[in-house]
């Protein structure tokens, strides 16, 4: 598939609830499609996809062909070409369809992964029975809520359960132009016994901005999760901030190596622990993880401070197939 070779000059910021979408005229309009009133880029958290017919003008400014839609169904997809009677649209599958009604995404300052997804692939599973989708998910919707409240723009690759490979998540990132890609995961298996929490962050070696956005997500989760007394932790030797490496200097994860984007994977900590994964079902961890994420990736867009130095030492990993791929992958449905 390739990308839509569009840039678009103004950057969106601040956000419209999906409930005040808007159609305009869709029997004249030559590319249907609902709109929101203004270019800014709408909740991905919220998007049941409520129509009115309170009548709002123009705006002034066009903002031009979308970048990506959310489907009427709440999925997010890139747009790839604006055609006639619609929108050429990547599926989650890296199929191709054409939509003509979605609600419209543009040039977006933080792209939020929710690691894993659908029937098949969830992920760790605690002890506790919580899956690593759901919990993923669950906090990438509460820090992309904050992000919004701080004017941010921010856009989910996943907003339910459904199966979503590697490059779908990179293609979307890519096509919304996103300053930062962040991949949310919570680890397995359970390794020594730790004082602090185990988390870690996997950046791209060859990019520095990649580097310092890992610091940054180390330094404020480490900060936040060490307030939680009593959790048993569990961590790697070399937990930090980590280039994962094959033998050829190759990165070895598919969410490090496909995107342009800058991007990095988050693993908070240890949900195949029981302790930990006691923490992760709270309201509390949520509250704590999500202001941490919100916190790191507002310092990353306006400031040049950098966090926690990167590992000395890059760790081998070769990666066996295992999933994330396009085989037998099912599209959600999107209208
Ligand atoms: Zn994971």
């Amino acid at each position: 598939m390739t990308l839509p070779a569009r840039a678009r000059g103004a950057r969106t910021a601040g956000f419209i609830l999906a409930g005040a979408l808007i159609v305009l005229s869709c029997a004249s309009d030559e590319r249907p499609f609902l709109l929101p009133p203004g270019a800014a880029n709408p909740s991905p958290t919220t998007t049941e996809a409520t129509t009115t017919t309170q009548f709002v003008p123009p705006t002034t400014e066009d903002p031009g062909d979308p970048l990506g839609l959310i489907s009427p169904t709440g999925v997010v997809v890139p747009v790839l070409e604006a055609g006639e009677g619609g929108y050429r649209v990547g599926t989650p599958c890296l199929a191709e369809t054409t939509l003509v009604f979605g609600t419209p995404l543009y040039r977006t300052d933080v792209v939020l992964d929710p690691g894993h997804g659908g029937p098949v692939e969830t992920g760790a599973v605690g002890p506790n029975g919580l899956a690593e989708k759901d919990l993923n998910l669950r906090l990438a919707k509460a820090t992309a809520r904050l992000l919004e409240d701080r004017g941010i723009s921010v856009a989910l690759t996943r907003t339910t359960d459904y199966r979503l490979p590697l490059r779908a998540r990179a293609l979307i990132a890519d096509t919304l132009q996103a300053e930062a890609l962040i991949s949310i995961h919570h680890n397995a298996p359970i390794l020594s016994d730790s004082d602090i929490p185990g988390s870690e962050v996997f950046y791209q070696v060859q990019n520095p901005e990649s580097a310092r956005l890992g610091g940054l997500i180390q330094e404020e989760v480490l900060a936040a999760l060490s307030q939680f007394e009593d959790v048993s932790w569990v961590s790697a030797r070399d937990a930090g901030v980590v280039a994962v490496l094959k033998p050829d200097g190759t990165e070895s994860y598919g969410m490090i190596r496909n995107p342009e984007s800058t991007a990095v994977l988050a693993e908070l900590g240890y949900l195949a622990n029981p302790s930990e994964a006691e923490l992760f079902a709270t309201d509390e961890y949520i509250e704590v993880a999500s202001a941490a994420l919100a916190d790191a990736a507002q310092r990353f867009l306006e400031t040049d401070q950098s966090g926690v130095a990167v590992n000395e030492v890059n760790r081998r990993f070769v990666p066996t197939g295992g999933t994330g791929g396009t085989d037998n992958c099912e599209d959600p449905p999107l209208e």
